[in-house]
């Protein structure tokens, strides 16, 4: 689980860092989990090219770092609150943040590998459209 975890992550941290996509929902269980990404367009090649992006961050053998900051704090982080709509209720007043050093952050409270080579290798294993603006990306950690 913490393996796939941190592959979502890096697969999030590439589409937003490469391709400016915003992430509108997922899933995960043991070594395959699925994202859906704000992209007008998914084909074959792109599949691929994010394949690969995906393993090149595994193999780049990049810090997992956990914070807890302030909310005030972590609310200054841009793009802290990756998924599309703020989900974070009034009354949190502590933010856990969980950093893939040099490719993605984000609040998160969820368990993670200490280093992205920990992840091994993944694939993709399918994407489909769901809807006209809603594209998603299934993953299997190997
Ligand atoms: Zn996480």
């Amino acid at each position: 689980m913490m393996r796939t975890h941190t592959a979502m992550h890096i697969l999030c941290g590439v589409i937003f860092r490469d391709y400016g996509a915003s992430v509108t929902g997922g899933n995960m269980e043991p070594l395959r989990g699925r994202m859906d990404f704000e992209f007008e367009t998914m084909r074959q090649e792109l599949v691929r090219e994010i394949e690969e992006k995906i393993n090149i961050e595994i193999a780049a053998a990049r810090d997992v770092r956990v914070r807890i900051l302030p909310r005030e704090e972590a609310f200054h982080i841009p793009d802290i609150i990756r998924t599309k709509i703020n989900l974070l209720p009034e009354g949190i007043l502590q933010v856990r943040t969980v950093e893939i050093v040099g490719l993605d952050l984000q609040a998160d409270g969820g368990t993670h590998v200490a280093n992205t080579r920990e992840v091994g290798r993944i694939r993709v294993v399918d994407y489909k459209s769901k809807g006209k603006i809603n594209k998603r990306i299934e993953v299997a950690v190997e």
